[in-house]
This record gives structure tokens, sequence and C-alpha cells, in this order.
């Protein structure tokens, strides 16, 4: 059966069980602190399981995407090395969100796994929760019961909290889970040892498939469960484990999901596969994470030095490495791997298909920048070897290499070994500790668990029609961080605030009850579909209704850089073409940015027209249109694009200013005109085919011409006040390189004067045409000077001291035959020196200077300097 098959079967199946059938949620989270990518078939649902949203349907079944490399979940090590576990991987899943519970769920599993996929019995066996003493969970006795029915009892084992209890994470939602595993080694291997002892013990050919996950408790902050009002399935297959199974193949890396790209890498390497050990690690290494990042990619997440997309980049780099290493790829090449995923994958995700040339671009450019990072790398470590006096590294360098180069570990460690070199691992290790829990500490958060206040169902955002309002507090918590100290966050029953969300920044303002108590707050920003304010107090009385404000003043200039965002969008595609996609836009309250696509620089005539086409609109004064909660379908009739990684709900929001017309939950200004002005500060690249435009409006564009207006007479005073300040600027700029050339000279002639006298003042000690003085030249005269004695003396030594802008400077230099036959090293020499003038310095053993803060010291280096000649 083929993949693509293997996966509508599923689908279908719980379609004619009465499940809606969903699209796969985007990978990258964008409203969940507690994690970067959906890594379960369950996080994009984590707001139904909380009760902060009702699900469309108590029933739905997906496949989703899952990326399991950052947090709780991180299989990436794993990667490559086995054959059962990716990166990016197809989690296949059906729901019941206080609808159907185990008995259903587990009849039904069993049922499309041996009747629809036929897949033989005697290869299965399944898991229970066995129960834990601490947490006072009992074995789960219902869902043995159940299996009974299905399955012979010595194929049902128990398992531990570890196996057999899933948690989304430290807090929330949690329960025992029934796994469900496959035995798919030979009969010999069988019959030396049974299946049953070897499932949860990381065999390649005994593996899970299936975890289904009986929601039924809630764990609190103090550790403790609670019993959830609803209770709720949450199941997950492996799409890739089960493709394996059904194709009779050993490996998820031989079932027709890989085998194309494989092949691929197979010619454009000349490697094959299946021959050697290392390279077949890397051929799973690059087939797997090929596939992540371009999934990523679609999503709208593109590699970068932060968060998430420092993830997607480590992944990639992970990738590029194993092809530098192992299939000796030192060009890009991963890149072009994309064509092939796409035809195998296209059908079922069609964001791959529309985002190829982004995909291909981003992934090009990426190889071409991290393989220049190896070269400059390998010439670092090749200077370090040579320079070494042991056959031991510092570990700190190596950890420099990594951390200041990207230069990985490994690779460093692979070359050294080549070379008869080591490193010191535990010095390594160390700093790499002292990295982590620098960064560990800084992003720990510790939540509470929520206070109630007041029931209530769903909470109002009011915040499109008015900035202040009468809230009262339903809930609150304390969450304490290394970045923010102690903060609390509030949850109203209905709020004017925004919270943080499609680029657009949260809302600030504060709270006032009947007393005259105020609280600040300072962000306001979404979690699991819940507006959270923050603040740094909590109200003396949380019980009161308050009067929640706003800040208007920043929400104004917010909505003016918010409308002027559609208005560029608009411009950009208008001018430059509908090939301009959004790529990511940030609009705060000092400025907006905007990333799009487009393949080359805007020309100045270019950014004017995008300027003045957004200022048209602006003095056209064009009222702002909007439409809430009408159909996704007519929104798209009228004209609004959706974003490649954004979800949508089925019904959506429309903002329209005259021809312009988005998908947006943000907020706007009524009318084009309070934006005032808009003017483009600044245009640059991004990655691979996307650029970056910052702009403002309104006072920030007054505060801009200001400047300039003032920076302009400023400048136009210092030229005396003269009539054409341009002119003016110019002639002095004439001026200054004429008398540079001119000092150029003098000071060569001085040069060649003060040769002339130092010839006479050279004295020979012991064979040694020797010289120590201080001279008045700066550090390139005096090399001209070395190097000039140097062609017309053998045997010379020279040390001379310069004082130029109060610092100190010392240049030695010393004949090849000298530095050969007494063993003179110019490079020591200067360093010693270098004490004496407060300062170090180094080069090469024939010539070397040292800068030092301490003039007065030359005296005294010119000195010791006769020791060594001595
Ligand atoms: P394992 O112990 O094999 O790592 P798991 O316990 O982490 O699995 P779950 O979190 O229960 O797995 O996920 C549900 C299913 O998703 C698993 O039964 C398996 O089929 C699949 N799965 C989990 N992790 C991966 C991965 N990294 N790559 C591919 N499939 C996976
Ligand atoms: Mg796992």
């Amino acid at each position: 059966m083929k993949s693509q098959e293997i996966r509508s079967k599923f689908l279908k199946f719980f379609e004619d069980k009465k499940h809606t059938i969903v699209p796969s949620a985007p990978m990258v989270l964008k409203d969940d602190p507690t994690l970067m990518f959906v890594n379960s078939g369950m996080a994009p649902f984590k707001e139904y399981f909380l009760g902060n949203a009702t699900p469309k349907s108590n029933r739905i079944a997906d496949t989703q995407k899952c990326l399991r490399v950052s947090g709780k979940h991180n299989d990436l090590e794993e990667v490559g090395y086995d054959t059962y576990h990716h990166t990016l991987f197809e989690m296949l899943g059906n729901w019941s969100f206080g609808d159907y519970f185990k008995k259903e769920a587990i009849a039904w599993a069993w049922e499309l796994l041996t009747e629809v996929y036929k897949i033989d019995k005697d290869i299965l066996y399944v898991t229970v929760f066995e129960g834990d003493e601490e947490d006072g969970t009992p074995l789960d006795t219902e869902a043995y019961d159940i299996w009974k029915q299905y399955i012979a009892e010595d194929r049902i084992l128990k398992g531990n909290k570890k196996d057999n209890f899933w948690e989304m994470g430290d807090q929330g939602p949690c329960g025992p889970c029934s796994e469900i595993h496959v035995d798919i080694r030979s009969a010999e291997e069988k019959a030396k040892v049974s299946g049953k002892e070897l499932v949860n013990m990381d065999h390649p050919q005994v593996v899970e498939i299936w975890n289904l996950v009986f929601m039924q408790y809630n764990r609190k902050a103090n550790g403790s469960l609670e019993n959830l009002p609803n209770k709720h399935i949450d199941t997950g297959m492996g799409f890739e484990r089960l493709c394996m199974v059904l194709q009779n193949v050993q490996s998820n890396y031989d079932t027709d999901v890989f085998t194309p790209i494989i092949r691929e890498i197979e010619t454009i390497a000349d490697k094959d596969y299946g021959k050697n050990d290392k390279i077949d690690v890397a051929i799973r290494v690059i087939s797997d994470h090929v596939r992540a990042v371009a999934f990523s990619i679609a999503d709208g997440q593109l590699p970068s030095n932060t968060g998430a997309g420092y993830v997607i980049r480590r992944i990639l780099r992970r990738a590029i490495r194993y092809g530098f290493t192992f299939l000796d790829q030192k060009e890009p090449f991963i890149y072009r791997l994309v064509d092939v995923l796409i035809k195998k994958m296209g059908e079922a995700f069609p964001e791959l298909k529309e985002q190829r040339q982004l995909i291909e671009n981003v992934i090009k450019e990426e190889e071409a920048s991290f393989l220049r990072t190896l070269d400059q790398g390998l010439l670092l470590l090749d200077r370090i070897i040579t320079h070494s006096n042991t056959k031991e590294i510092s570990g700190n360098k190596v950890f420099e290499l990594k951390d200041t180069y990207g230069f990985p570990e490994d690779l460093t460690d692979l070359i050294l070994r080549e070379n008869g070199f080591t490193y010191n691992h535990e010095e390594f290790d160390k700093k790499l500790k002292e990295q982590q829990e620098r960064g560990k500490q800084a992003s720990q958060l510790k939540s509470d668990d929520w206070t109630i206040v007041l029931e209530d169902d769903e909470q109002e955002f009011i915040g499109y029609d008015v900035t202040e309002a009468n809230v009262k507090l339903t809930k609150y918590r304390k969450v304490t961080s290394k970045k923010d100290g102690e903060m609390y966050q509030l949850v109203f029953n209905l709020t004017p605030f925004y919270a943080e969300g499609g680029g657009q920044v949260g809302d600030k303002g504060y709270l006032e009850d009947a007393s005259g108590d105020v609280v600040y707050i300072v962000d306001t920003k979404k979690e699991n579909n819940v507006i959270i304010h923050f603040a740094k107090s909590l109200p003396k009385n949380v019980q009161g209704t308050f009067k929640a404000t706003v800040d208007a003043k920043q929400r104004y200039r917010t909505e003016c850089n918010h409308t002027a965002t559609h208005l560029l969008h608009q411009a950009l595609r208008e001018i430059l073409g509908t090939h301009v996609e959004q790529k990511g836009s940030a609009v705060h309250s000092k400025y907006l940015r905007f990333d799009f696509s487009h393949f080359s620089k805007l020309t100045v005539d270019e950014l004017r027209d995008v300027e003045n086409f957004v200022n048209a609109r602006i003095e056209g004064k064009l009222p702002l249109q909007e439409q809430r909660n009408i159909p996704m379908q007519q929104a798209i009739d009228e004209g609004a694009m959706a974003l490649f990684g954004e979800k949508y709900g089925d019904t959506v929001r429309t903002i329209k200013f005259g021809k312009s017309i988005e998908l947006c939950g943000g907020t706007h200004v009524k009318n084009t005109a309070d934006i005032w002005h808009f003017k483009i500060v600044s245009e640059g690249a991004v990655a691979a085919g996307i650029r970056r435009i910052e702009a403002i409006t309104n006072d920030a564009v007054k505060d801009f011409y200001f400047e300039n207006n003032r920076a302009y007479f400023e400048m136009k005073d210092l030229l005396n006040n003269a009539k054409e300040p341009v002119k003016a600027l110019q002639n002095l700029q004439e001026e200054n390189t004429n008398l540079k050339k001119q000092i150029e000279q003098l000071l060569k002639d001085k040069a060649k004067n003060l040769k002339g006298e130092l010839k006479n003042e050279l004295t020979e000690v012991n064979g040694i045409t020797f010289l120590a003085k201080q001279v008045d030249l700066d550090a390139a005269g005096i090399k001209d000077l070395c190097f000039e004695l140097g062609s017309q003396y053998d045997n010379l030594f020279l040390l001379f001291g310069a004082e130029n802008d109060g610092k100190a400077l010392l240049s030695c230099y010393i004949s090849k035959e000298l530095v050969a036959e007494k063993s003179l090293n110019a490079g020591q020499i200067v360093r010693e020196l270098g004490k004496h003038i407060q300062g170090g310095g180094g080069g090469q053993p024939f010539f070397a200077t040292a800068g030092g803060k301490n003039p007065s010291g030359i005296k005294d280096a010119l000195e010791a300097v006769k020791s060594y000649i001595a």
C-alpha cells in the first residue's frame, strides 16, 4: 500500500465514524509560551482540552505535522542513527472532546489496524498504565478489560508512568495511555527472544506505532492531580512507522515516504545507501532534515539567529555538516532535494508546492553561507594545529570555534583526530554547560496555578470598539522568571486590551477600582486563546469592578502603523508584482516592519513610487470598512489573501481600505487620513529572496523631518551659513583630499631623512647591527623604515618606540638569518617588552609590534631590549 493511500484510509475510516476531518495546523506555534513547535497531534487542540475554546465538532481526525527538536520532546540527536525517529513526522490522530472515551477509542484502533490495514494480530502488543503510588493513580483496569476482548492477555503489558502516562507539560490536562507496538522481526529472531521482552526497549523492529491517551486528569502547579470535568481522547499514530509496517520493510527510510529522496541523494553524491554505516547515517540525516526545514519555511519560519528560527537553522546545519563530512559535498546540494520532496508530498501539503521557489532559495543561501563558515573554521583550526606546542588543544578554543564561528564540535573532533590531536573535553563541556545554564536561567518560567475569582465561560474582546470598559477579574496567577521577575497574569470577563498578535504589539494601560487603587498593565498577550494582561502587582481587592483603560495614544500610533502596513502590502504588489507575499510583519507604536518575498533590492524609484502610492491613499481619506465573522470563502472571494503558517477559523474578519483587503485581527485607524504621512526609513535583505522595509507614520514622521531639518541647519551653520551648503561641503571634501596627499608626501620625505640619520646611529654589538630608538613616525611609517633598512643591512636588529595620540608603540625587526642563528623571536620580544608600556602585542619572529597605554615606559623598553643581544 502506497503512503498516500495509507494516509487517506485513516482519514476515511474516522470520517465514517462521524469525525470532522481538519487540515494539519501550521507547525510553528504563535500563542503558546511553553512550546515553539507543534510536537504532537494534540498541541493545536490544547485550548479545547483547557476549556478555553469550543471545538467545532467534538470528534475530529487529521494528520498533523509534528517537529520534535526542542524542549520536552527532542529526538534530534537520535535522528539518522536509528531508523524510526524523525525530526518532522506526521501524526495521524483521532480526537474526542468530551464525547466517546476508552471503549470506542480502543475498539476503533483495533478495527482500523487489523481489519482495514489487515495487520496480523500476532505481531501486535498493547500496554496499559500500571498505576503510580506517588500520584495515587490506580492500574487502568478499564482499558485492560476492554483490550481483553480483542487480544490475548499475554500480549497486554503493564507500563509505568514514564511510558504510559501522558502529560503535555509540567501542568495541565494529562492521563494514562495505552500504546500499540509492533514486532516486525523475522520468525527466526522471534523464536530466540519473545517480542514481549523487547517492547519499550528501543529495539528498532519492536516499536510503538500508536498511542491512545485518555485525558482524565489535570496536573496542578504543586504536582497534584485533579479529575477533569470532561474526559477526552487524544490519539497519535506515527505515519512513517505505520508505512514501514504496511510496506513490509524494516526501516522508515525504506518506505516510499523516503526512498525517492534517498535515491536523489545517492545520485547527487554518487554514493550508495546501504553499504557503509557512516554514509547511511548521513543520508538518513539529510533525507529527514530536508523535510523539517522545507515544511518550516513553508509555514513561514525561516532560519535565523534566535528562537524558532535558530532551531531550524541548527537542523539544516546538521544536515549540511553530515553532507560535508561523509558525502564530500562542498557545494550547496540540499536545496536540490526539494523537487522530489514536493513531488512526493505536495499533494497532501499544498503549501510546499506554492512556496517552492522560496524554500529552494532559502535553503541554498543557508547552505552557501554555512559552507563558508566551515571553510573559515577549517582555516582557523589549521592555524590552531600548526601553532600548538602540545598534542592536546584547549577546550576553550574548541568552544570558541563553535560559539563564535559556528564551527561544530564533532567536526573539530574529527579533524583533530585525523591530525593526531585531541582536545580537553572537560574544559569544553564546562564552558558549554555554563552557557546553557545562563540560557536556562534567563528563560526559566515558573507559573502558579490559576486562582479563580469568578466563574465565566468565554472571555470577550471589545477592543475594536472601545478602549475603556468596566471589567471584572475572572482569574489570575503569579509567574516568576529571571528576565521579568515576579509578574501577575490577569484575565477579565471582557477586555478592551488588544493581545499581541498578527504582528501587532499588545496594548498597555491601567486598571482602577472605585477606591482609586491603580494597577498598570504592561503588556497583553494571548495564550491558548485566552487574553492575558501582565501586571507588576495584584489589585488590592480582586473581587471588585475595575475601569480598564488602554493607553490610547500608544494604541493610536500602533493603529496608524498597522493600517499603513496594509497599504504598503498593497503598494508592493501593485508596483513590484503579485509575486510579493507577506513573510512577516511587526507593528509597533514607533515604527512598522514588513518582510516580503522579492528577489532584488528596491531601486530609489521603486521606493519613491511605493511611498507615493501609500501617501496617495492617506490623502484619499479612505474610511475603514470592517467585516467581522464572515465565512472564510466569502473573504477569499472578495480578494483577501490567506497567509501561510497562519491558523484561520471558519469565519474571519476582513479589513478594507479602498482596494486593500486583508484577513486581519488587528486594530486600525478609522480613516487613512489619520495616518498623516508615511515614510520608508530603510530597505534591505533578511534572507534569500526576502526583503524588509521599515517605515514610520504620523508623529514619528514629524520627528524624522524635524530632526533632519535641525541637522541641516546645524551643518549650514558649521559651513559659515553658506548659501549653497552642498557645494560648500564638496569644496571642503576636495580641499581635504588635497591636504591628505600633501601630508603623505611630507611624511615620506621625513622618513627618508630619518633613514639617513639613523644609518649613522647603527652600532655593532656581538656581530649584530643594532639600533633602539624613539622616533616620530606612525606605525606604517616605522614598518616601511624597518623593511627598507632591512633590505640594506644583514644581521639587523631594530627596536623603535613611538608615541602617537598619547599611546605607545613598539616595533621590532630582526633579520631572518638572525632569527634562525640566534633563535631570536621578535613576537616574543615585543610581548615581553610590552609590559613597560602597559600593553601587549605580537607578530612574526622577524617583525612584530606592541601597543600600550603608557608612553613614558618607551624609554625603559628601549633600554631593556639590550639584554636580548648581550
Ligand atoms: P518513542 O518512545 O518511540 O519515542 P513516544 O512515546 O515519544 O515514542 P508519542 O509521544 O506517544 O511517542 O507519540 C505518538 C506516536 O508518534 C508514536 O507512537 C510514534 O508512532 C510516533 N512518533 C513519536 N516520536 C516520533 C518521531 N520522532 N519520529 C517519528 N514518529 C514518532
Ligand atoms: Mg519519544
